[in-house]
């Protein structure tokens, strides 16, 4: 036998031995009202639809937890009961709960788990959009429900409680969704020994290793001005978690004015400021997902000063006179491709 064949065999065993390795697995799909995008740099075992499968069974089961928008969810059974009993909750929404009411304590109530019935009565959430804005008796009504302090996590032996103090309680945990979710799959991931990937649910990515092409995963801070491929900034994640909350996605207008949904708990209304996006890199995306929408509350000088603070990598996108103006903390910085 001349060694050519033998040599050709070699390489087409090396080859088929090396090419899974390098062959990427991408899926996409939707979930609590937004879109979500796994990319693997290799393969996934079962294939691309086990993964898809697998991806969608656990994204359902979570909305089963902590959607408002289902019935019979956790969350809308614990909303619908009207009493102060302590409700068992699965250990996932607990720990959801559990990131809110911590967030909620840091930021001295700015991330309010409990601000549903505002959100509600400013049209966004389950209920209908308001055709006239709120006036100050729903809103003074509203904020009566409305306070981390009236809703209590509690553990009897392994099982996890929860309780209200107000009867009309609505425990809304959509801002913190995403990032749980993400932290989800990134766990199924970890499971299956899955080395490399991108895992994007909205607002809230999560990485690991390195792209199919072998290098670092890159993502786009996008730049608010809605300009086809316009962004503002390349992160490279290095393994961390990065979540971007932005008040230009999620918004209306009544009588000429922009109204988001995102809500101000100190005041009963909708933000009302020139920052427009916060983006925070933590090691899960649940507590990234707490804090982008805290900063949102607070504005510009205020979010800037409490990542400063507690030395927190956050990147601020601020609408100015001239455009938009990133500003962002040291920590931040190892995180900008250049
Ligand atoms: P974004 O789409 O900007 O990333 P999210 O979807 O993560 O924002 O969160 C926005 C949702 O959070 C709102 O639709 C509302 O249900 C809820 N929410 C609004 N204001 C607050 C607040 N101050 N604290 C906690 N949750 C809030
Ligand atoms: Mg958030």
């Amino acid at each position: 036998m001349s060694p050519r064949p033998l040599l050709f065999l070699l390489l087409t065993s090396l080859l088929s031995a090396c090419q899974p390795a390098t062959e990427p697995t991408r899926i996409e799909g939707r979930t609590m009202g937004t879109f979500y995008a796994v990319t693997l740099a290799d393969p996934f075992p079962g294939g691309q639809q086990a993964l898809q499968q697998q991806v969608d069974a656990l994204l359902v089961k979570l909305n089963h937890e902590i959607s408002t928008y289902e019935p019979d969810s956790d969350i809308s059974r614990f909303n619908q009961a009207k009493d102060a009993l302590a409700h068992p909750i699965p250990s996932d929404m607990a720990k959801i709960v559990e990131q809110g009411i911590t967030a909620g304590q840091v930021t001295k109530g700015l991330l309010d788990v409990t601000v549903g019935p505002l959100v509600n009565l400013w049209g966004f959430g389950p209920d209908k959009r308001p055709v006239k804005t709120p006036d100050e008796a729903a809103i003074a009504a509203a904020r009566e429900r409305v306070g981390i302090d009236k809703l209590h996590l509690t553990r009897q032996g392994e099982q996890f409680m929860l309780s209200k103090d107000h009867p009309d309680l609505y425990l809304d945990l959509s801002t913190l969704g995403e990032g749980a979710g993400s932290d989800a799959v990134a766990a199924l991931l970890d499971k299956a020994g899955i080395q490399n990937y991108l895992i994007e649910l909205a607002g809230a990515v999560r990485s690991k290793g390195h792209n199919p092409k072998g290098k670092p995963w890159r993502i786009a801070i996008v730049d608010p001005s809605d300009k086809p491929g316009a962004f503002q900034g390349i992160v490279t994640p290095k393994g961390m978690a990065v979540s971007t909350a932005g008040s230009y996605r999620n918004y209306y207008e009544l009588d000429g004015q922009r109204y988001s949904h995102i809500i101000d708990p100190r005041t009963g209304r909708p933000i009302a400021h020139k920052l427009v996006s916060a983006t925070v890199i933590t090691p899960t995306a649940l507590e990234a997902d707490a804090y982008d929408t805290a900063l949102m509350v607070m504005g510009p000088d205020e979010a800037m000063a409490f990542a400063k603070a507690r030395q927190m990598a956050v990147y601020l996108i601020v609408k100015g006179d001239k455009g938009f103006e990133a500003r962002y903390t040291p920590q931040f910085e190892p995180y900008l491709a250049k």
